[in-house]
């Protein structure tokens, strides 16, 4: 593992959440007047923000078959928990839940 990016990653992490909170506040197609991301959407500078991320996420040098896990196992718990789930599929999955408990 590169430990000398993980500064970075936090860093561009930050830049990604600042980005979702103006699309958040502002919605996605607002433009920034000025700064780094002057003249693009709240849209454009998230998708620019999250490719920095990926970029200095895969110079870390992680082992792919362990985030390829991460992956398949939020995919999994976004099945049961994304946000296109209906109340009624929600409601079956908590359901669920308190049966196993
Ligand atoms: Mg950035």
């Amino acid at each position: 593992m590169n430990v000398e990016y993980l500064p970075l990653v936090i860093e561009e992490a930050t830049e990604v959440i600042k980005a979702a909170t103006k699309i958040l506040r502002f919605g996605p197609n607002r433009r920034y007047p000025s700064g780094d991301h002057a003249g693009e959407t709240n849209t454009e500078a998230l998708s620019m923000e999250i490719g920095d991320l990926v970029e200095v996420i895969d110079r870390l040098g992680l082992p792919s078959e362990i985030i390829e896990r991460g992956r398949d196992k939020k995919q999994a718990q976004l099945k049961k928990w994304g946000p296109q789930r209906s109340d009624s599929e929600l409601d079956a999955s908590l359901a669920e839940l308190r049966e196993k408990s």
